[in-house]
C-alpha cells in the first residue's frame, strides 16, 4: 500500500511543474482539460489499478488466512500490527499464539 501512494506522489510531483510549463504554451480552456485529463490518466487510474492489483495479489491472504479474523491484522497494509510482519499464506508470524478474535474487546465493552 505504501509503493501506492508514494508513486501517486511522484506523479503528482512530476504533474503539477509540466502542467505550470504548459499553461504558457496553449489556451486556457484546452489548459483545464489537458489537465483534468492528465490528472485521472496519470494519477488517480494508475493508482486505481495499482490498488486492485494490491487486493488481488493479497485476495487469499485477506480471505483465507488465521490472521483474517484477528485484532492485530490491519486489512488495508496486509500486516500483523503486533509483530509488525506480513503474513502470508504458508506464514503466520505468531504461528496462531498470539490470535485474538476481531472487536471481542469492543463487543464486550458496549454491554
Ligand atoms: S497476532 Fe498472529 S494471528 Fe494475529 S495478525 Fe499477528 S500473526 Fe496473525
Amino acid at each position: 500500500m505504501g509503493a501506492i501512494i508514494f508513486w501517486t506522489i511522484i506523479r503528482i510531483v512530476i504533474l503539477i511543474p509540466s502542467l505550470w510549463l504548459l499553461f504558457d504554451w496553449m489556451e486556457y480552456r484546452y489548459w483545464w482539460m489537458i489537465g483534468i485529463m492528465s490528472i485521472y490518466g496519470i494519477v488517480l487510474h494508475p493508482a486505481y489499478i495499482q490498488y486492485r492489483m494490491f487486493l488481488d495479489e493479497n485476495k487469499e491472504v485477506l480471505n483465507n488466512t488465521l490472521c483474517a479474523t484477528c485484532e492485530h491484522f490491519d486489512e488495508t497494509a496486509v500486516i500483523c500490527l503486533k509483530y509488525d510482519k506480513h503474513p502470508t499464506v504458508d506464514y503466520l508470524p505468531c504461528d496462531g499464539v498470539e490470535w485474538e478474535p476481531k472487536n471481542n474487546s469492543r463487543n464486550n465493552e458496549e454491554y
